[in-house]
């Protein structure tokens, strides 16, 4: 978390703040009176202690909320929107605040809607492999429910034990499986909303002319408030395997990831890790990986039981081509799932190398992966900090992880400019500045790097469409910059 960084930009008046607590909670003002009278006042928070909860996400910390509120339907969340409408509030949605970019974050001010409460399964449709979901489900729980009917669902981020389906939906969540199954984007199938006049609309892929459920995911809470998604699910497969194949250093490893996939095996995952990583989640996890090597790489594949065997020895032939110094299966699925435990808590192992991390998010195309992470490093040392690189190699997506202490002011400077570099560095290379962590308040002013005028005043159109006053989520995605004024509305209601 970068914390204080982020807190020196917040409007100071509603900033968290220890010189804040120790002021007397405020009265009640006219937005709060009239959301209890909806809503009842066990779903109203209003107290600074209450709201600090709602003031970061995993990447931000510091800006406090006038209210949040727990809806428990739709017809909750249409309420809240007319009277933070009324009050000139703006609105932003929350699922677990397990955003990297600082989204959920209330940066100016407001009404938080979290859907703490709105947490149950609504349907599940297995002959059409379909279910419909309350926001605030967590992801795991959807293939934990589907898992009996031998289904999943397909979208897996590192987060899947916390993180909601409407947050998934907000930033069109990955994962390591994102390889093959896709992102969010693949496997919404429609969506209910809230819209910024407090209406309930249903899309649907279904429908005919635009595809207005696309337009929604990935919108990170700035068109709309989801209230309901209908989610595609995936058969279970018959076999899956797991393989390590370890690496004298990280560009090697993705060398072979990118002779892989021009072989045209595109197996379900192949995830890149560097000693650093390794070495943090061995001390954490225990689960098996090879310590005295520069990189490992976790290959996944699935399919049929028969497949397996050509499948592993084709991967297997690649990756010892080019380099790998060993290559082992996974023995059972205890291990399989063991080995993933472990990929997908490497963020939180870190915190036995430093009391900080800062991860970064960026693609490039996957054959510039070698000269990417050797970018990576150089900036890095160049910056004095260490840094730990786990990433979804098959998709070309970095990960690369800052390690500092935010205590130390220095450090965090390092980390910012560092960022900044390492972003720069992967469009230098041809790629962009997220590839699955969005935009929110931490990348708004890098967005320009990548888009011109013309299309940002092109996606600000858009989102006036949806949101003519811009209360859904202002703050995010859009640059603050004076070069970017065309993309303020147009209109004021
Ligand atoms: C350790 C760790 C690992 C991670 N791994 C991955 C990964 O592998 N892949 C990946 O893609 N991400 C990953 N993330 C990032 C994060 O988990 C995802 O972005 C996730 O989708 C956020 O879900 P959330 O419920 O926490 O949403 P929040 O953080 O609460 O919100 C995220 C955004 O969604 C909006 N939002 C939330 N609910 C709604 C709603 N109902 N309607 C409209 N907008 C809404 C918010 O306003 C905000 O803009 C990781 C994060 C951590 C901390």
């Amino acid at each position: 978390m970068l914390g204080r960084v982020v807190s020196a930009r917040c409007a100071s008046a509603i900033c968290y703040t220890s010189q804040a607590l120790e002021v007397a909670a405020p009265p009640l003002t006219p937005l709060i009176e009239r959301l209890v009278d909806a809503l009842g006042a066990d779903a109203v928070l209003w107290e600074p202690e209450d709201l600090a909860v709602y003031s970061f996400d995993a990447f931000s910390e510091d800006c406090l909320p006038a209210v949040a509120v727990l809806p428990r339907n739709a017809r909750d969340v249409s309420a809240i929107v007319r009277i933070a409408r009324d009050c000139g509030q703006p609105i932003v949605a929350r699922g677990a605040g397990t955003g990297l970019c600082g989204g959920a974050v209330p940066v100016a001010g407001g009404v938080v809607v979290s859907f703490a409460r709105m947490n149950r399964m609504l349907e599940l449709d297995v002959p059409n492999r379909r279910a419909k979901a309350q926001p605030g489900v967590v992801n795991l729980e959807l293939s934990k429910t589907a898992q009996p009917f031998e289904l999943f669902f397909g979208p897996d981020p590192s987060s899947q034990k916390t993180s909601t389906l409407g947050g998934n939906v907000a930033t069109n969540a990955g994962g390591p499986h994102a390889l093959s199954y896709g992102s969010m984007i693949n496997h919404v199938l429609g969506l209910e909303f809230v819209d910024d006049a407090g209406e309930v609309v249903r899309v649907s892929q279904d429908d005919a002319g635009y595809d207005l459920t696309a337009a929604l995911v990935g919108s990170e809470g700035t068109l709309g408030i989801v209230t309901a998604i209908d989610l595609r699910l995936l058969r279970v497969p018959r076999a899956l395997r797991v393989f390590i194949a370890a690496f004298g250093d990280v560009e090697t490893a993705s060398a072979a990831v990118s002779a892989i996939i021009a072989s045209g095996t595109v197996p379900t995952a192949l995830e890149i890790m560097d000693r650093t990583i390794v070495r943090a989640i061995e001390s954490h996890y225990h689960a098996g990986f090879p310590l005295d090597v520069g990189a490992v790489l976790l290959v996944e594949i699935a399919g049929e039981p028969e497949d397996m065997v050509a499948g592993e020895a084709e991967i297997e032939t690649i990756v010892r081509g080019h380099g790998a110094l060993s290559w082992r299966s996974a023995a059972d699925a205890a291990e399989r799932e063991a080995l993933w435990a472990s990929r997908k808590g490497a963020a939180g192992a870190l915190g036995r190398i430093a009391p900080n991390y800062y991860i970064q998010d960026a693609t490039v195309p996957r054959t510039r992966l070698p000269q990417a992470v050797q970018r990576v490093e150089e900036i890095a040392k160049a910056h004095r900090l260490q840094v730990g690189n786990v990433f979804h190699a098959g998709d070309g997506n970095l990960h690369p992880l800052l390690l500092f202490d935010r205590r130390e002011r220095r450090q965090v400077e390092a980390v910012v400019s560092a960022g900044t570099e390492i972003l720069t560095a992967c469009i230098a290379l041809g790629g962009t500045i997220s590839g699955e962590h969005g935009i929110g308040y931490e990348k708004r002013e890098t967005l320009p790097y990548v888009f011109s005028a013309n299309d940002l005043a092109a996606m600000g159109r858009v989102r006036d469409v949806f949101d003519v006053r811009r209360s859904f989520n202002p703050d995010k995605i859009f640059p603050s910059s004076a070069s970017c004024a065309e993309v303020l509305p147009s209109r004021t209601a």
